[in-house]
């Protein structure tokens, strides 16, 4: 065992991701494995400041693996961008004597545990936890797996009801900036067609695909839009389709929030624990500055650095070939 780590706090931060609570479970239940004493900071890092810190047992962290969301709650703070609240942030820990931090969350939460860690010389591991999938150095983030369940579900619900009345369905899925959700959840439920922020599909080329599928006696179609896409939401995608169109029922979910919520799949909740598990043993080794990840089917290590500045993470190409075959 190190030494000089005698006591982890875990925060999450950002937005919420299902197997969260997973993955906290683990960081508390390794840290008690090493004899360390654990805490949990409360929303963020917004708790840091607030000096919201509270020592975590074993029994804190019972019956929560299967929920969803997060029992630290999560924020975000605007003031730890601000020399002043991370100089609150610092001085809360040391009032707590905590030595190690274990960060879940996304990009922005990353970029925060970097600052704070060159400035104060804080040992912080990460977790890549956001269902967006878009941190390089991890294949899967926690809660991505969730979310693409979570899509399937509604999709294979409102192909009853486009199949029923013959209807074209635009379906707006979230990621921000990454197509993955979008991706795999058009494979995963069969989606005509699938538009990705990281791929230019004119609504020309799109409307040439719902064509093609309606030669082949298609009478409904659904179309799956992330969030992030170019030409616009589903709903401005639907009207310039409409123009075309005109003769089809044309509907738009916008499945919203409810993507992130919702008891973590068995992947989430074994990703969660696996990743947890890991960043409290990079903490006990003497690591820091970096966040522990899966990489095929491994745990691996990339520095902070990497994850945010190498934009690296793949959307997956021959995927995405494959859509064009298996859709039509
Ligand atoms: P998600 O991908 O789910 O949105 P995220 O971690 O990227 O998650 P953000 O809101 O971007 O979510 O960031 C979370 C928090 O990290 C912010 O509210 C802020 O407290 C902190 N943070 C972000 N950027 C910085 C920064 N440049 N300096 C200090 N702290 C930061």
């Amino acid at each position: 065992m190190n030494p000089n780590i005698k006591n982890i706090a875990v925060l999450t931060s950002g937005g919420d991701a299902p197997g969260m609570n997973a993955c906290i479970r683990a960081v508390i239940r390794t840290g008690i494995y090493h004899g360390i004493n654990m805490f949990g900071v409360m929303q963020g890092y917004q708790g840091l400041i607030n000096n919201n810190i509270k020592p975590m047992d074993s029994y804190s962290v019972c019956n929560i693996l299967q929920l969803g969301g997060t029992i630290l709650k999560t924020a975000r703070c605007l003031d730890f961008k601000t020399p002043e609240g991370m100089q609150i942030a610092y001085d809360n820990l040391q009032k707590n004597d905590i030595n190690g931090l274990v960060v879940i969350g996304g990009d922005g939460t990353f970029t925060g545990a970097k600052l704070f860690s060159e400035k104060y010389n804080v040992k912080v591991i990460g977790v890549p936890g956001t269902i967006d999938n878009d941190l390089a150095g991890s294949d899967f983030t926690l809660g991505y797996d969730t979310a693409i369940n979570t899509v399937i579900e509604a999709v294979d619900k409102i192909r009853d009801t486009a199949d029923a009345h013959d209807r074209l369905f635009f379906v707006e899925v979230m990621g921000r900036g990454s197509g993955c959700i979008a991706l795999r959840s058009a494979i995963a439920s069969g989606a005509e067609a699938v538009l990705l922020p990281e791929k230019e599909t004119s609504i020309e080329d799109l409307i040439q695909k719902l064509k093609l599928g309606a030669s082949t006696k298609k009478s409904s179609s659904i179309v799956i839009v992330a969030e992030g896409h170019k030409q616009g939401g589903a709903f401005d995608v639907a009207k310039r389709v409409k123009e075309t169109f005109n003769h089809y029922d044309t509907k738009v979910t916008i499945l919203g929030h409810l993507q992130r919520g919702g008891s973590p799949s068995s992947f989430d909740r074994i990703l969660g624990s696996r990743l947890g598990f890991a960043a409290v043993n990079a903490l006990v080794a003497g690591e820091s500055g970096k966040m522990v990840g899966l990489k095929g089917n491994d745990i691996a290590l990339t520095s902070l650095n990497e994850a945010l500045t190498k934009h690296s993470y793949k959307l997956e190409d021959d995927l995405m070939e494959m859509t064009k075959v298996l859709s039509i």
